[in-house]
């Protein structure tokens, strides 16, 4: 089987090469200042960032797992506390929950493949002290209703929003709805960075001073140490690149809708597939598709012809939901998304791809449909 185009699930010298002159004179001008730790590039990249999302303060930080391991912790959440999540999540999720010295508590996504409000419901106990929900594949999860649960039980929110900068629910931007959500820049996020990166969003002054602090040894401005503290900055040059490319960001979240746009054309009549909700299906919700997360019948069979035919694609997390992972103990039945996690498949979505890429995915999948292949697996 020879293919005809080569169409990797994710381009990482892109990220460099995309942008190659105008990020190594970055590099030239951040080094020839050596400026590399908590210099100017950082502190402007925060403030646009806080602008950009609409809240008062964001804090640049090493990665997303601290931002909500650090959240959980100046919440005041630890041993005895319950935090619920839901199980179709990164296990930095939960790790935040767990190394506070809280109990992560697994629930059910709904069919939009986000937290499902009535799961969370069911799920609150006496101990319940946080709801994280994760705003996936850059949907954001219906905030109303989950803050509603959560005033109800004395909760508070904690946004795992790594995936969903610029994201909106009602016209709020994801991470800003919570005492503190999180976004990360790791190279294949939306917004991505030469390696890892990530920050925390609050409106909370107390958040912000403590979290301020928990990144930087406990060291307050005038480089006393007021607390004690860990080392979780971002770095400076990092912080350089990302206010480049925060400053095209909003052409990449429209090409991403265009692309996922694309691919709902041309596969929305394949019976055997169920897609994300299309770029303007709901008003109430902007995504900037992080992921284009399909459910596909016969989903490995799929998987295979189109490696075979050139066509790089993901399952989430590895195949497995946290509280499938047996060492994490986090364990019960979920049933819903164990179903779910046998159909689905991340298809190719970035800002590399040419129509004609996705053109060539979508012929790809259904020819696989129409093939012999697939008939006879259905028939035995
Ligand atoms: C990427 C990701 C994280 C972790 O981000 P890092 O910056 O790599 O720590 C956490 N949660 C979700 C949902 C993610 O996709």
């Amino acid at each position: 089987m020879v293919a005809t185009r080569t169409v990797p699930f994710f381009n990482y010298p892109d990220v460099f090469t995309s942008d190659e002159a105008e990020l190594l004179s970055i590099i030239r001008e951040v080094g020839r200042r050596g400026a590399y730790i908590m210099q100017r590039d950082l502190a402007d990249f925060e403030h646009e960032l806080a602008e950009y999302v609409g809240a008062k303060y964001v804090i640049g930080m090493a990665n997303a797992t601290d931002a909500l391991h650090f959240a959980v912790r100046a919440a005041g959440i630890g041993p005895g506390d319950e935090v619920i999540f839901a199980s179709h999540t990164m296990v930095a999720t939960p790790a935040a929950a767990h190394f506070a010295g809280a109990t992560p508590v697994p629930v059910e996504c709904g069919p939009d493949h986000l937290i499902d409000p009535d799961a969370v419901a069911a799920a609150v106990t006496p101990r319940t002290r946080a709801i994280m929900p994760t705003q996936l594949n850059g949907r954001t999860a219906d905030m109303r209703r989950l803050q509603s649960i959560a005033d109800a039980c004395g909760a508070v929110i904690i946004e795992d929003s790594a995936q969903a900068l610029g994201s909106r629910f009602m016209g709020q931007a994801a991470g800003t709805f919570g005492l503190a959500g999180c976004i990360s820049f790791y190279p294949a996020k939306t917004l991505g960075c030469l390696g890892d990166g990530g920050c925390l969003i609050t409106n909370d002054e107390t958040i912000d001073r403590q979290v301020r602090l928990l990144r930087d040894h406990g060291r307050n401005e005038e480089g006393e140490v007021v607390t004690w503290g860990l080392n979780s900055r971002l770095d400076n040059l990092q912080a350089a690149i990302l206010r480049h490319k925060l400053s095209r960001y909003d052409d990449d979240i429209a090409r991403r809708r265009e692309l996922a746009r694309r691919y709902d054309q041309l596969l929305g009549n394949v019976p055997q597939l169920t897609l994300p909700p299309a770029p303007d299906a709901d008003a109430r919700h902007f995504d900037v598709f992080q992921n284009y997360e399909i459910e596909a019948e016969d989903r490995d069979g799929l998987r295979r012809y189109l490696q075979d035919r050139g066509v790089g694609t993901l399952l989430p997390w590895g195949g497995k939901a946290v509280h499938q992972f047996a060492a994490l103990d986090c364990n019960g039945r979920l049933p819903y998304t164990e179903q779910l996690f046998t159909k689905l498949l991340m298809l190719p979505m970035n800002t590399s791809l040419a129509d004609a890429d996705v053109e060539y995915v979508a012929e790809q999948v259904t020819a696989y449909y129409e093939s012999a292949a697939f008939i006879e697996r259905s028939a035995a």
